[in-house]
């Protein structure tokens, strides 16, 4: 970390939680010391916790990453959908799900009455763009799912809805394919969880478009209930 990142930091520090010290320390079970800092206190906000996290440096996607994707929504929101990983247009502009598949998640999303800044949060496998869009590797994975599940402990949601194969397969380790995720409320630490196919795959496939309006007919309904 460069002394400018590390002065702004450390600013930012002190506005979020004046002179208590707060270090960010990862144990090998995911788990985070909530000893020396107040992750898990009643202070901590998913915006205090996006602050912490976002100059992270764990693995070699924050070499080539722009920008830090830690994701977008209501922080209290009962439906967290997850992605597999920024795509070009996220990485450029910070956010995640804003290309053409993004696009394509509204317009789900408000078929089924909802929209992504209201009840709902958007976040992704991992936070930083894999080059030329390949999958994540399976180190970059498991040294991003300490902040994913991090975020879902402070959001809390319902129901997770995990969009494509990549994202399916790592919140349920297993390597089952879409078909055999799909139709089923599995459960990710506790919360009911939903896999259904990526956006993106429904802009390659749209014959994919009957299936995935099954599906979030099944999420409504879950969340109605
Ligand atoms: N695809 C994803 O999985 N996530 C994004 O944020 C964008 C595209």
């Amino acid at each position: 970390m460069n002394v400018s990142v590390a002065k702004k930091y450390m600013q930012q520090h002190i506005e979020l939680f004046g002179d208590e010290i707060y270090t960010l320390i990862d144990h090998s079970d995911g788990s985070y010391n909530k000893k020396f800092n107040n992750l898990g206190s009643p202070h901590e906000t998913l915006n205090s916790f996006k602050t912490l996290i976002e100059n992270c440096e764990k693995c070699n996607l924050s070499i080539t990453r722009n920008k830090f994707v830690f994701g977008t929504g209501d922080p209290n929101a009962d439906l967290l959908l997850i992605g597999e990983g920024p795509g070009d247009e996220e990485d450029s502009r910070g956010e995640p799900f804003v290309g053409r598949a993004g696009k394509l998640l509204d317009k789900i999303l408000k078929a089924i009455g909802y929209n992504r800044n209201d009840n709902v949060f958007i976040a992704n496998i991992v936070k930083c763009r894999p080059p030329e869009n390949r999958n994540p590797l399976p180190s970059e994975v498991e040294k991003c799912t300490p902040h994913l599940i991090h975020q879902i402990d402070l959001i809390k949601p319902k129901l997770i809805v995990a969009l494509g194969k990549v994202a399916g397969q790592t919140l349920l380790k297993e390597n089952m394919l879409i078909k055999e995720m799909r139709k089923k409320t599995h459960h990710y630490n506790d919360i009911p969880l939903i896999v259904t196919y990526h956006p993106a795959a429904l802009l390659r496939n749209p014959s994919l478009k009957i299936d995935v309006w099954e599906d979030f007919q099944l999420i409504r309904n879950f969340m109605k209930s």
